[in-house]
């Protein structure tokens, strides 16, 4: 290819996605440069749960913020069904309910509020009676198909915006302007490397320097239950889990709880997220198993564990199971997002948690913004 871009990015992802169009935004020509032929990583395997209530607070929470918002607009120009929005977090544990209690003296409250379990009634009444003592409610979260959702915000890039896709085609050596793939050379200004979990293929030897892992995560798809939830459902063991309620101190007495009582769980880091998708079937999990290579099978014993959590935290007994699946992403021991620059026109990003798909978004404007920056990347 002979034309030179202005910015190419290696990953097709969700911050692959992001990045290109953070970029586009400037009006850089940009190209995409994915190995796969269709996407084929975490971003379509999540819950496409685009989650701001919980996220940690500070960076991660702005981000999941602005990343919602980017969501909204992206959702309706390149007609992408938001399927459900919103959260209702079951706490069935007074220790959960002082966790919820201190949240919403938080700054991270705004758009959340408390619900009694009869109001929770009234507000959807068709949901069988969980055995909650209060609901967390807020209004903020969105949920796509993430399977449908990111191919469309690729078609949507090459259509509304002009970005070239590269597909079937492994990046194998960038040098600024210079790109090796495994179908010839490529020329770019500057290069964005957003390899998801795959460290070794390039800048192994830096990214050998952030102790990073991966997170093998088991998934289900239920038959629709005959009513339509009110949003994204999650219960105690995510108040354990999810850093904007878990570091809070009131969180300790819950943590102390929960090992009593659920240790299985923890061991194999069960926690319930339910969501919805529009034939009324619930994609529900997971689980997270650390392991540089993780086995690539489904255990049934951990299925059966994400199964006793969705019966114990709503009450009714989960429908039959239509697919199974697993998914793996970034995890590294002490931050939740990787920025680097291993030269001045390369970056180096991706998401060492399981907020890619809540996170992207701002994180791609992040990284395009420091091309431009003369502050360095952390
Ligand atoms: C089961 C599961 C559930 C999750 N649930 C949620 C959720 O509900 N909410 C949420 O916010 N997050 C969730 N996450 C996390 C989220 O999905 C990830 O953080 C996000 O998708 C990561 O996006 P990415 O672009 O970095 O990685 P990926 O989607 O893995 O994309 C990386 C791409 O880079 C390509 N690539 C890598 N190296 C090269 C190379 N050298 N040359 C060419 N191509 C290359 C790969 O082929 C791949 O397509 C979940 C993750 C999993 C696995």
């Amino acid at each position: 290819m002979t034309e030179r871009f202005d910015l190419a990015v290696v990953g097709a992802g969700m911050v692959g996605l992001a990045t290109a169009l953070a970029a586009a935004r400037l009006g850089l020509r940009v190209v995409v440069v994915d190995r796969d032929s269709q996407a084929n990583g975490a971003s379509v395997r999540n819950f496409g749960f685009v989650t701001v209530t919980g996220q940690q607070r500070g960076d991660m929470w702005r981000r999941a913020r602005r990343s919602r918002d980017v969501w909204c607009e992206v959702a309706a120009a390149a007609g992408i069904p938001v399927v459900h929005t919103g959260l209702w977090m079951f706490a069935r544990r007074p220790e959960s309910v002082a966790v919820l209690e201190a949240f919403q003296q938080t700054e991270m409250a705004d758009g959340c509020r408390l619900l009694t379990p009869a109001e929770a009634r009234w507000r959807c009444p068709a949901m069988p009676a969980p055995k909650a003592l209060a609901v967390l409610e807020s209004s903020l979260e969105l949920r796509l198909e993430s399977r449908e959702a990111i191919p469309r915000v690729a078609a949507w890039l090459q259509q509304a915006h002009g970005v070239t896709f590269l597909r079937d085609t492994a990046v194998i050596e960038v040098a600024p302007p210079q790109v090796r793939t495994s179908r010839g050379m490529l020329r770019a200004t500057r290069v964005a490397v957003c390899p998801g979990d795959d460290f070794n293929s390039l800048f192994a030897e830096r990214l050998g320097t952030y102790r990073l892992t991966r997170c093998k995560l088991q998934m289900l798809r239920l038959a629709d239950p005959g009513f339509r939830i009110p949003g994204a459902l999650m219960s105690d063991l995510g108040l354990g889990r999810y850093p904007g309620y878990a570091e809070l101190p009131q969180a300790t007495a819950l943590k102390s709880v929960l090992a009593r009582e659920q240790a299985p769980h923890l061991e194999n880091g069960v926690h319930l997220i339910v969501v919805q998708s529009a034939d009324g079937s619930l994609v529900v999990g997971d689980s997270h198993h650390y392991s540089p290579t993780p086995d690539p099978f489904g255990h049934a014993g951990v299925d059966e564990l994400i199964l006793d959590e969705f019966r114990q935290a709503l009450g009714f007994e989960p429908p039959r199971v239509l697919e199974r699946w697993t998914g793996t992403y970034a995890s590294a021991p002490d931050r939740q997002v990787l920025l680097d620059a291993p030269a001045p026109q390369v970056r180096v990003a991706t998401v060492t948690t399981g907020a890619g798909a809540s996170t992207g978004f701002a994180l791609g404007e992040e990284i395009v913004n420091s091309f431009f920056d003369t502050g360095a990347v952390a």
